[in-house]
């Protein structure tokens, strides 16, 4: 049997956006699971780079990087955040702003990095799709 094909997210840790966001990613990056990276208002405190977060997130995409051989990062912001209640438009700059700051990590494996937004009826629009390198199967 293959072995599953793997991909990370780093989300909020809402209980509405866990399944839209894992559905969302099954299907359009065709990978089995997702590997799920949370943290209350994920995205603010990303992008104002709250250094004990950035640590922690570093290490458990690590994990996915290594182990499960992700090569897409999805970053997930959302509708109704109780721990980051700013103005869509604000997070969709925050959003743009960790997509920069996870870039500039570096990682060798990341091939692509998405950002999605979780709309008022849960469902996934993309905002963003950087292709770092060429994937082995485009
Ligand atoms: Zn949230």
């Amino acid at each position: 049997m293959d072995r599953p094909t793997f991909a990370a997210a780093i989300n909020c840790m809402d209980g509405r956006t866990i399944i839209p966001a894992t559905e969302w990613i099954k299907q359009h990056l065709k990978v089995d699971c997702v590997d799920m990276i949370t943290e209350p208002g994920m995205i603010g405190a990303f992008a104002a780079q709250d250094e004990r977060l950035l640590h922690s997130v570093k290490r458990m995409l690590q994990i996915s990087l290594r182990a499960h051989a992700t090569r897409t990062v999805v970053l997930v912001a959302h509708f109704d955040c109780v721990g980051n209640p700013v103005p869509k438009e604000k997070q969709l700059q925050q959003l743009s702003r960790s997509i920069q700051i996870l870039r500039s990590w570096e990682f060798p494996e990341i091939e692509r990095i998405i950002g999605i937004w979780l709309n008022e009826q849960f469902q996934a629009e993309l905002i963003e799709d950087h292709r770092l390198r060429e994937t082995q199967d485009s």
